[in-house]
C-alpha cells in the first residue's frame, strides 16, 4: 500500500479556542471510528500563532499528527522583522509549505524567494511541501514532497481531473526525481478517492475542507 500525506492547510483562519476545539474533535473521530492510519501521515498546518499551543496539545492527547508551517523565511536567524526562521520552526514542526500560490499572488513571491525558504526549510531539517501550480512550475532540485495545485482548482469547488493530476504527477516524477506528489484544489470526501486511487499521486493538500474537523475526517477516512 502506498503511502499517503494528507495536509490540512489552514490558512489565515482559527483562534486558539477555535483551534483547541478542532483537535478535540478531530480526536473524538478518531478514537470512535477506528480506521487503518497505518499508510497515513496526517500534517495539520495551522498559522504561527497556533503552533507551539497544538504541538503541546497534540503531544498530551498523543494523536498520529504531525504539524507543518504555512511558511518559512528565506533567511537564517537575525535582523528580519516578522520572519519566522527553520530553527525556531523545526522545535514545533515537521513540514513547511513553500511557494503556494496565494503567497506568489499576494505577496509577490518569486522563484528566487521560493527557493531560499526551500534552502532554509533543508539546512533545519524541515521537510518542504513545495507547491507547484503547473509542469512549467520552477523546481529547486531534491525536493521530496511536490504539491500540485492548479490555481483555477483552489478554493473554487472545481478539482482537476484526477486523470489530469496523475498525468502532471507523473510527468514531475520523472523529470525531478520526486519521491511523492500531492494534489490540492477542491479536495472533498466525496472526490478524494478518484485522485488517491491513481498511481502516481500521494496526497492532498486541503485547505475549505480541511477547517471543520469531521469533514477533514472523512477526507482521511475516504483517501
Ligand atoms: C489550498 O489552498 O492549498 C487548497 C487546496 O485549498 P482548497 O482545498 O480550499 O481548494
Amino acid at each position: 500500500m502506498k503511502k499517503l500525506f494528507i495536509i490540512a492547510n489552514w490558512k489565515s483562519n482559527k483562534t486558539l479556542d477555535e483551534a483547541k476545539d478542532w483537535l478535540n474533535k478531530f480526536s473524538d473521530h478518531l478514537k470512535s471510528e477506528s480506521i487503518d492510519l497505518s499508510n497515513k501521515e496526517i500534517i495539520i498546518c495551522p498559522s504561527f500563532t497556533l503552533l507551539g499551543f497544538l504541538s503541546d496539545l497534540n503531544r498530551s492527547l498523543n494523536l498520529p499528527i504531525k504539524l507543518g508551517a504555512q511558511d518559512i523565511s528565506p533567511f537564517d536567524q537575525g535582523a528580519y522583522t516578522g520572519e519566522i526562521y527553520g530553527g525556531q520552526i523545526k522545535e514545533l514542526a515537521d513540514y513547511a509549505i513553500i511557494g503556494h500560490s496565494e503567497r506568489r499572488q499576494n505577496f509577490n513571491e518569486s522563484d528566487e524567494t521560493i527557493f531560499k525558504k526551500a534552502d532554509q526549510a533543508r539546512k533545519f531539517a524541515v521537510i518542504p511541501v513545495f507547491c507547484i501550480q503547473n509542469e512549467n512550475t520552477t523546481i529547486p532540485e531534491n525536493i521530496s514532497v511536490i504539491a500540485y495545485e492548479p490555481p483555477s482548482a483552489i478554493g473554487t469547488g472545481h478539482p482537476d481531473t484526477p486523470e489530469n493530476a496523475d498525468k502532471i504527477a507523473e510527468m514531475v516524477k520523472s523529470k525531478y526525481n520526486t519521491q511523492f506528489v500531492l494534489y490540492g484544489g477542491s479536495v472533498k470526501s466525496e472526490n478524494v478517492k478518484s485522485f488517491s486511487d491513481m498511481p502516481n499521486i500521494d496526497g492532498f493538500l486541503v485547505g475549505g475542507a480541511s477547517l471543520n474537523p469531521s469533514d477533514f475526517f472523512q477526507i482521511v477516512k475516504n483517501a
